[in-house]
């Protein structure tokens, strides 16, 4: 028997009323605030990851499921089946000219990611993601919008017992400046660093903040070290920019707290990043990731344009969501008459009524049975019923039953 494949999961008949009702409420949130929804393949070029992603992120490196179409030779298209949704985005934004719209202009998408990753309680290779990207705004107003959007579709989940954490990485010009002292200050102790760290530490040094390693995390807290991170290294403007989005949060009543570890596993973010973590989803703790990317809608090939985005992980909402149960059926007709029974079903149907027959002409017992399992009514269709042109109509929760006459009382 061929099995699902690892780090992949089927989502079955008891699952999705809760999925739906998670996608119901984003959708129900987002356009109140006014985003429009935006589906992009899930699959794009390799080198729009490759460039917009950042070459030296574990996604790019390690976790891209990428595979060459289009011909055996090495010439062929190299695609990637999408690890995120902002490359994606942005590239139909630039593609579509959307920035002729007045800004600014706000997306939110909904739709599975793939990324190559070791499968583990919270973490799959084909997980899904709703989230949200708006474009034309530098303004710090726009960066509060965006993190009480994910509040609210949170709190409207049911969720407030979480812990939004934030941070200001810097413009291009003080991140580097950054990134720079903090490459001469982790010099001294760079053959204490793990591999992982070893290489980012060329590559992408602000990452190395990011790691979990505890004997690295023992490192950040030497003073030399804490003194970097912990220094304001970033520049006036970004100073004031994330001092104002404090100030929004605290009028919108939401609380934060500052990690200056917190760096975000992409590379196109400057000035806010943000994330929204959960105790109760234990090692796997990040529901939410977001953040601002002034700078990739450019790198892409498009004009200069302020942006910021989150994404969340479903699965890891459905994990904490309470669970929403299966909504039973309007009708069940039970019938030894398929042709009446059928006939009255799709009635019903077109009426805007669920209902649902037999297939197998089972005796009314059975029927019945099957009815109080799925429905909140029976019909009872007969032979009396149907030679006398009424509905024996049985409520399966009290035991009633009524006759009907007009089936317009039925729906
Ligand atoms: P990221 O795109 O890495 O910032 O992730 C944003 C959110 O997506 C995370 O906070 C998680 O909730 C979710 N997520 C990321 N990777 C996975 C994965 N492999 N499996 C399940 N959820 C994931």
């Amino acid at each position: 028997m061929i099995k699902i494949t690892r780090g992949t999961k089927d989502i079955l008949e008891d699952e999705i009323p809760t999925w739906q009702w998670i996608l119901d409420s984003a959708k129900n949130v987002f356009t109140k605030s006014n985003y429009v929804e935006i589906k992009t393949p899930i699959f794009e070029a390799t080198e729009l990851f490759q460039r917009g992603v950042g070459d030296s992120t574990d996604i790019v490196n390690k976790e891209m499921y990428t595979f060459c179409v289009g011909g055996a030779d090495k010439t062929a298209t190299s695609i990637t089946l999408r690890p995120e949704n902002t490359a994606g985005v942005v590239r139909a934004y630039i593609e579509h000219n959307l920035n002729r719209q007045s800004p600014p202009q706000k997306f939110w998408y909904f739709g599975p990611m793939f990324r190559y990753e070791r499968p583990q309680a919270g973490r799959q290779r084909q997980f899904h993601q709703v989230g949200v990207e708006v474009f034309g705004c530098y303004e710090p107003i726009a960066d509060a919008e965006v993190i009480s959007c994910a509040v609210n579709f949170l709190k409207t989940l049911g969720l407030d017992d979480l812990t939004l954490e934030l941070n200001s990485l810097g413009c291009k010009n003080c991140k580097n400046d950054y990134r720079e002292s903090l490459k001469k200050a982790l010099k001294p102790y760079l053959d204490d660093l793990c591999d992982d760290c070893k290489m980012r530490y060329e590559k992408n040094p602000l990452r190395i903040l990011d790691c979990k390693n505890e004997d690295c995390q023992k490192i950040f807290m030497k003073p030399d070290i804490k003194d970097v991170i912990y220094n304001d290294y970033i520049c006036d403007d970004c100073k004031s920019h994330f001092s104002e989005l404090l100030g929004y949060l605290d009028e919108l009543n939401i609380k934060y707290k500052i990690n200056k570890l917190l760096v975000r596993g992409l590379d196109y973010y400057t000035r806010t990043v943000f994330e929204i973590k959960s105790e109760s989803l234990g090692a796997q703790s990040a529901l939410c990731g977001g953040g601002r990317y002034d700078g990739l809608v450019e790198m892409l090939g498009g004009a200069p344009t302020g942006a910021i985005g989150f994404a969340m992980g479903v699965e890891r909402l459905y994990n904490l969501v309470k669970k929403i149960e299966k909504e039973k059926l309007d009708y069940f007709i039970v019938s030894n008459d398929p042709k009446h029974a059928l006939v009255l079903a799709n009635k019903l149907r077109l009426e805007g009524k669920s209902a649902e027959i037999d297939y197998q002409n089972r005796k009314f017992i059975k029927q019945l049975e099957k009815a109080s399992k799925c429905a909140h009514r029976a019909i009872i269709l007969g032979e009396d019923e149907i030679k006398g042109n009424f509905y024996s109509v049985k409520d399966l929760n009290s035991g009633v039953q009524e006759k009907i006459e007009d089936f317009r009382d039925l729906i």
